[in-house]
């Protein structure tokens, strides 16, 4: 036999493959019951998990739910209620078109649906195993619809071998219950795991409101509401100002006609609207930009998270404009920003009462008009560095290397280096090609400190950063000014502490580092009255 023949696959294997394209993880079977459930009109939705959802996941809704006819054939492929023509395509508002998600479920699992489509008349189940239906009847229950899916990827047991622990899958599928839920605040929305009540979130009138679960009060403190209008767009939303940048993982969604989507557009227009003002940070941000639906293609990706707008350029200026300005107005209005600045330590300082005090050798505390600031010396330093760096790389002074030093670059970041290799020399970091895909270092910039793996993980960095002229400029000044600046732990004299500050408060952005943690934090006295309970 001819081993290599095409032949077509018998249909219970490629209603396998093609489940396990929009099935990927309890969080797929979720996300798409939850669009079933929203599709229905449902005001109240409960997802309950077993195991993180390896052993059972059910989606329970008070939508208009199923007649016996409609159950049927829900579970077939290709089987929707949502789309007649092709036409329907660009004018859809629901989340389901291509009839796909029920029969994927189905075949990779134990299903149960419950439904009922009226008030006053028995509704119906249905019983599938693997794809097959097997059992169909009646059961008492209102109005609504129950899906119950047990046993996820039995059929399948490499794909369910790559299910992570049940607290990762459960953390996963919390993710995509808080994006739904944040898209329809006026549905209650409720999640339980293995017993324990997750979320309980009852309908709220304002996004903000429904917040609360998600984001650190520190930051919701800091959010600023964000509005624009276009003949083609309209957006909505909030912005954490960038007092409140986040180091790792901070709430950052994008919502398109209330889709949960990934979009590399509109995130790269935020942050180029918060531009200079980042500083390496990460700010939170939830947008909801709404739009006809015939100026959207929401049929490219599987399982729809990625849309495409008709006109992507316009849809990143459009977003970067309503950022910027957003931020604008928070920045003009701020008077924190301006009490904390140059002022009150310039004028006071450098005799201040107390002088400069040094905590644990890491902290400098200096007292101001409206109370005391703590300074971390790190990254006071690094930000000192950082600017001088960008103000002027021709006067960083260079030291020759006794011991020059080679480093092996991989194939990518060799490519990296020659790119970027005059930059290098304009920031005192002279090197020449050796051989192969070796360099040697011969000059560093004085005070560096910086060894052979500094500038290996430099060049690694850079591989997978943006590499515009300006954003290099900054890596590599980012770089060196965190690799030369003090460290916490080292005794500071009050004359190092007083130049340290005057220099701080001369640069541009003073209260963050580089990478936008803050250098500056401040205290004032009504906090300390608070504290000691004055007040
Ligand atoms: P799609 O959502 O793309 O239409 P699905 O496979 O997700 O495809 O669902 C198939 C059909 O089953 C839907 O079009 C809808 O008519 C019906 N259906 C699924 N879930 C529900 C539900 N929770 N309530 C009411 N009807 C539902
Ligand atoms: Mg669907």
């Amino acid at each position: 036999m001819n081993v290599h023949r095409i032949r077509l696959l018998p249909e219970a294997v490629s209603r396998k493959l093609a489940a396990g394209e929009v099935i990927t993880r309890p969080a797929s079977v979720v996300k798409e019951l939850l669009e079933n459930a929203l599709d229905a009109g449902a005001r109240r939705i409960t997802v309950e998990l077993r195991a993180g959802g390896r052993n059972l996941i059910r989606v329970s809704d008070n939508g208009w739910g199923m007649t016996l006819d409609d159950l049927r054939l829900a579970v077939q492929r290709h089987a929707t209620s949502k789309l007649e023509t092709v036409e329907d395509l660009r004018h859809l508002t629901s989340y389901g078109f291509r009839g796909e998600a029920l029969a994927s479920i189905a075949a990779v699992s134990r299903l149960r649906i419950e439904t009922n489509a009226a008030e006053d008349t028995a509704g119906c189940f249905l019983v599938a195993d693997g794809g097959e239906v097997k059992e169909i009847g009646e059961v008492a229950r209102p109005r609504g619809t129950t899906v119950t899916v047990q046993a996820l990827f039995y059929n399948l047991p490499v794909r369910r071998g790559f299910l992570k622990s049940d607290n990762h899958e459960t953390r996963l599928v919390t993710e995509v219950v808080k994006e739904y839920a944040l898209a329809h605040i006026q549905v209650h929305f409720e999640l339980r795991a293995d017993g324990d009540e997750l979320l309980v979130l009852p309908p709220v009138s304002a996004v903000k409101d429904r917040l609360v679960p998600f984001v650190d009060p520190q930051v919701e403190q800091h959010l600023l509401q964000l509005n624009a209008q276009h003949p083609l767009l309209s957006l909505s939303g909030y912005l954490a100002d960038p007092f409140a940048l986040s180091g790792s993982y901070p709430l950052q969604l994008i919502f398109i006609n209330q889709r949960p989507v990934r979009s590399r557009v509109v995130m790269r227009a935020v942050y180029e609207g918060y531009g200079r003002t980042l500083h390496g940070g990460n700010p939170v941000f939830l947008l909801f930009l709404s739009t006809a639906p015939e100026n959207l293609d929401v049929n490219i990706h599987p399982t729809k998270q990625e849309v495409r707008f008709v006109d992507e350029r316009l849809l990143f200026d459009f977003i970067s404009e309503a950022v910027r300005k957003t931020l604008g107005v928070k920045l003009q209005s701020t008077v924190d920003y301006q009490e904390l600045a140059v002022a009150p330590l310039i004028t006071d300082s450098p005799t201040l009462p107390q002088g400069f005090w040094q905590l644990h050798d890491s902290f400098i505390f200096a007292q101001v008009q409206s109370g005391y600031c703590i300074i971390d010396q790190h990254a006071a330093h690094e930000r000192i560095l950082f600017e001088e760096l960008l103000r002027t790389p021709e006067h960083i002074p260079q030291q020759g290397l006794l011991f020059p030093l080679t480093v092996e670059l991989t194939a990518e970041e060799f490519a990296v280096y020659q790119e970027v290799n005059s930059i290098l020399a304009s920031f005192g970091v002279q090197t020449k090609p050796f051989s192969g895909q070796t360099i040697v270092i011969e000059a560093l910039p004085a005070g560096a400190n910086m060894g052979r793996d500094d500038v290996r993980s430099l060049f690694a960095e850079l591989v997978t950063s943006e590499r515009g002229e300006r954003t290099l400029r900054e890596r590599l000044a980012r770089a060196i000014a965190c690799k030369g600046a003090v460290k916490a732990g080292q005794r500071l004299s009050q004359t190092e502490m007083e130049s340290l500050i005057n220099r701080l408060f001369a640069c541009r952005e003073p209260f963050f580092c580089p990478h936008g943690r803050p250098a500056i934090i401040r205290i004032t006295l009504d906090d300390l009255a608070k504290r000691f309970g004055r007040t």
